[in-house]
């Protein structure tokens, strides 16, 4: 009688938003079952991302590729429903095993049980990690055990909580499935534009990936950017800030490893407290979007529900092709377009115009931004539209109009963002850059600016929206009985 060799059913590992493999706890718990691993990413329709993020995500899935072939266990990609594609994959293998990293969001949640219970009835087991955050969603809690509705009181007692665990190293090796698994052609997920391409300044940009991912948290630490983040943090016109959102949205880099790099440190000095609020921020939003699933469409203030919303589409066409005749508005616009990301103060500032001085929808924009920022992210991207337009829970109050003239000339006080994105504007004065309606002709001329030619006319007028907003706010406010204060 002679003996077969045992030959191990292979485990699958399915990517989602965890496109890494340091500090990747599923990959790792593979990698311990001793199993060979079948890494596999699932391009699904249910998959909400717009068109910058596919991008990135065509790229950042061809850098994991590099990386897991490397370490011996090369990736498959397959498209479809992801239950039925996970089922079909486990059948084909035979194998025995899922392990994945869970998606901190409600939507996903419920995706994820489904997806779930049914390998289990078919005999797969499964093992999913919470990975996305600091703290796993729902975890922090007011002392009566309800969900916090304002920042502050949240972060405090975020960091009454233990420091995260820290973060595992990348796997040497991995075992790899001997047996071919068939794959389509990352092409074939049809994550690129099809037809024109506009995605050259998305190039010059960004390189996705976790390789990038760290460089950039290694240089914002190492090169002392964290140093002045406190007071940089606001300023278009500078490299204050990490830059690592597109790389924290696909997982390149997991959050702890940012959180222990940062606190590695030493004594927090007045940035590195600021840098990791922020990274509350993060948290906080997700928390937001946790206990309200309709974050994304609904306002979280329900009076906000009957908004007199005004909606001009031109008014919104020119808001999105940054040619609002307000510079630093414009300036923002056109970062977004060529570059797939904006700073957050200009967010601030081109979402309160939208919404205050044009009075369209915050849902409208909410969607630009999904479909053109390569870091779109559902928490932040909901709930940083609500926290201007003032429908969320701890928002800016609706009265509170951003100037974007004196906005500009606060955080660009040279120009130097407003000249990078409207060339147009470049040669006027700094004291025109921000208002070049208000420049003498002879100074437009000379920087050869020609308005409504070549740069346009202011499209509506501050004083007058910023009345009109007023007005429309007061409407609902009527209708609550509120006060205006
Ligand atoms: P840094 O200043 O270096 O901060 C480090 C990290 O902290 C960021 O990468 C991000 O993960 C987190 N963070 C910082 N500020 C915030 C914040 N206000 N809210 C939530 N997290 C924060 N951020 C996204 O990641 N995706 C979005 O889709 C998104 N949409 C936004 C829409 C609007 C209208 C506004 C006002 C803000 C939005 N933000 C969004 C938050 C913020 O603008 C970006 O996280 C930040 O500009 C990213 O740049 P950075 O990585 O250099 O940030």
């Amino acid at each position: 009688m002679s003996l077969k060799p045992f030959a191990l059913s292979p485990v699958l590992v399915w990517f989602r938003r965890d496109l890494r493999v340091g500090d990747n706890p599923s990959l790792t718990a593979a990698d311990l079952s001793g199993q060979p691993i079948i890494p596999v990413y699932i391009h699904d329709d249910e998959n909400p991302e717009g068109g910058a993020a596919h991008w990135w995500l065509h790229h950042s899935l061809k850098a994991l590729g590099t990386d897991l072939g490397r370490l011996g266990s090369p990736i498959i990609f397959r498209m479809g429903e992801t239950s039925a594609v996970l089922e079909k994959l486990a059948a084909e293998t035979g194998a025995d095993t899922l392990y994945f990293n869970r998606i901190p969001t409600p939507r996903e949640a419920v995706r994820e049980a489904r997806i779930v219970s049914r390998l289990q009835s078919l005999g797969v087991s499964v093992h999913s990690h919470e990975t996305g955050l600091l703290f796993p969603p729902g975890r922090i809690r007011t002392k009566d055990g309800n969900n916090f509705k304002v920042f502050t009181a949240f972060w405090k007692t975020c960091t009454t909580f233990p420091d995260p665990s820290p973060p595992t190293p990348a796997p040497n090796v991995l075992k790899g499935w001997a047996t071919p698994v068939s794959t389509v052609g990352l092409d074939a997920l049809g994550l690129l534009p099809s037809g024109v391409d506009w995605t050259g300044g998305l190039h010059e940009t960004w390189m996705p990936g976790e390789a990038d991912a760290q460089r950039r948290l290694t240089e914002f630490v190492e090169d002392g950017v964290i140093g002045h983040y406190d007071s940089d943090r606001d300023r278009p016109d500078r490299e204050g800030t990490s830059r690592l959102s597109p790389h924290l949205a696909f997982g390149e880099i997991s959050i702890r490893t940012v959180w222990h790099t940062v606190r590695s440190m030493g004594e927090p000095g007045n940035g590195m407290t600021r840098f990791l609020t922020e990274l509350g921020w993060r948290e906080f939003c997700y928390d937001l979007l946790w206990h309200n699933p309709g974050m994304m469409l609904r306002p979280l203030r329900s009076e906000f529900a009957n908004f007199p919303w005004k909606g001009d589409k031109a008014a919104y066409n020119a808001w999105c092709k940054g040619l609002t005749g307000y510079p630093i508005v414009d300036a923002g616009m056109r970062q977004l377009w060529r570059t797939g990301w904006m700073h957050n103060r200009v967010r601030m500032i081109t979402a309160s115009f939208l919404v205050k001085h044009l009075l369209c929808p915050w849902q409208d924009g909410e969607r630009w931004f999904r479909d053109t920022l390569v870091d779109a992210d559902p928490a932040s991207n909901a709930a940083g539209w609500q926290w201007v337009a003032g429908s969320g829970t701890d928002a800016a109050p609706f009265f509170r109009i951003f100037n974007p003239i004196l906005q500009g000339e606060r955080f660009d006080p040279d120009g130097h963002y407003v000249r990078q994105y409207v060339p147009e504007l470049a040669g006027l004065p700094t004291r025109w850059i921000h208002q070049p309606w208000n420049a003498p002709p002879l100074e437009l001329a000379a920087a050869g600016v020609c308005l409504g030619k070549n740069y346009p006319h202011p499209i509506v007028d501050h004083g007058r929206a910023r009345a009109n907003a007023l007005e429309a706010f007061k409407m609902i406010s009527n209708v609550r009985g509120g006060d205006l204060a």
